[in-house]
């Protein structure tokens, strides 16, 4: 999977992208900050997920895009015709799956906040929802009770209390966690039991223990809280009332190189090392990552519009920050990105490292990509890319300064050359004027 040869061809096809997406004008004066999504890494890696699970056992297994890392229409389309289904956490993620033509039974509805109205929706289109608390499944109750459910597969969430990872914002696998039902409190394991009990429905257990610096052997551990748990409703319920364990998503991506560690295959045998039972047949899989399949395959490219210097400091004032990496410029500890130069034809730039800052376009001090980050010395016209921005960045933008959402292009690249094709088109300043209440300028007068 991260052999040296693969490895080459990733960076490779990105350095090729880059020179062709400066060469077919996708980076302009009035478009200086644009996104580039690898067509061709996306399909590889939802077919390493594919694989790694039919590799190790006989579980029948839906793959669940988590929206929320690139909720891009073209994206999820893109990922269904690779057999992917999508994981959604709001009525908006939903309209962009439905958009994307994912049908109902490979579309799952997780959210810790889903009112009547989404639930009777969801039910309604016979997509599976996971419950996340005792409140949300005493209004499924009367939805089914009225006949509303339809063919929906229904599960309940759990918290298994864990513990958290390197980034408690992204761990849900804690005491505390506003997540799914604490397994851990006192009474809530028997109260567990005792729901699936009373509703022979109730098919499903979910568990997510967080994103991203999670150890897999950590997420391992919150899956086989899970898998016990189903054994013990199981043996109570005297029959397979449990059918599909839903085991979230989470794994982590390496942010620091080409590499890829882990892999979706070293995450599934581990799995079926440390919960093997979840293998044999016995249980329907279903899985949420996000992040994993996609971040390594965007790339954010950005001009350099002014090279300055400040305390003996170059700093390269780019056009790409907090609106496209908000989590870079809020927690740069956490969330480093690696960047590359490019001369302004968008050619690798080369020459001796150079300490610099590499900010983003944005009115405060912080918005900085990188700070005393050692490369070639970045001149006025010369190009930056952003990469592993597939997931959570620039399709998670920022609204911030009013700056605009920028354009997302997809890429194939071939030995003879490189074809965009448009995935979204960059925001207009009429959409930044009519999204502010530019239609309705009296309406505080
Ligand atoms: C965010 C989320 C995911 C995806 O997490 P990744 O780290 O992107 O794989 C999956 N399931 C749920 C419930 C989530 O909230």
């Amino acid at each position: 999977m991260a052999s040296d040869a693969s490895n080459r061809t990733l960076s490779d096809r990105r350095d090729q992208a880059v020179g062709a997406a400066v060469e077919q004008g996708l980076l302009t004066e009035a478009e200086p900050v644009t996104a580039l999504l690898d067509i061709d890494g996306i399909r590889a890696s939802a077919a390493a997920l594919t694989a790694a699970f039919r590799e190790v056992g006989d579980a029948p297994v839906l793959h669940a895009f988590a929206v929320k890392a690139a909720p891009l229409v073209p994206v999820l389309r893109l990922l269904d015709s690779e057999g992917i289904g999508a994981e959604v956490a709001s009525p908006g993620e939903l309209a962009l799956a439905r958009a994307a033509g994912v049908p109902p039974e490979r579309t799952v509805l997780d959210s810790p906040a889903k009112t009547l109205a989404e639930l009777r929706e969801a039910l309604a289109l016979g997509i599976a929802v996971n419950a996340d608390n005792p409140q949300e499944l005493e209004r499924i109750d009367a939805l089914v009770k009225a006949g509303a459910a339809g063919g929906s597969q229904l599960g309940l969430r759990v918290n298994a209390q864990i513990g958290a990872g390197a980034i408690g914002a992204l761990s849900t696998a804690t005491e505390t966690s506003k997540f799914g039902v604490a397994l851990r409190d006192e009474g809530a394991r028997e109260r567990v039991v005792r729901a699936f009990l009373d509703r022979p429905w109730l098919t499903r257990l979910h568990t997510h223990s967080g994103s991203q610096g999670l150890a897999p052997e950590f997420m391992a551990g919150g899956v086989r809280v899970v898998y016990e748990l189903a054994e013990e409703i199981n043996a109570a319920a005297r029959r397979r009332q449990i059918d599909t364990i839903d085991i979230g998503g989470g794994l982590p991506v390496n942010f620091t190189s080409d590499e890829e560690t882990p892999t979706f295959a070293d995450y599934a045998r581990l799995l079926r090392r440390e919960v093997p039972g979840l293998f044999d047949g016995r249980y329907g899989l279903v899985t949420e990552f996000g992040r994993a399949l996609l971040a390594r395959h965007g790339t954010v490219l950005a001009r350099v519009e002014y090279a300055k210097s400040a305390g003996g400091r170059p700093i390269a004032v780019t056009h790409a920050g907090v609106q496209v990496a908000t989590r870079t410029v809020y927690d740069p500890g956490s969330w480093p990105v690696r960047i590359n130069a490019y001369d302004a034809k968008g050619r690798p730039k080369e020459g001796p490292d150079v300490v610099q800052d590499v900010a983003g376009p944005a009115c405060f001090s912080g918005d900085l990509l990188a700070a005393a980050r050692p490369l070639p010395l970045l001149e006025q016209g010369d190009v930056i890319a952003v990469l592993d921005t597939g997931a959570y960045y620039f399709t998670s933008h920022y609204a911030y300064n009013s700056l605009v959402r920028p354009a997302v292009h997809g890429f194939r690249s071939s030995p003879g050359g490189v074809a965009f094709s448009a995935v979204r088109e960059a925001q207009t300043m009429d959409a930044i004027v009519a999204e502010s209440g530019g239609d309705r300028p009296d309406a505080l007068l």
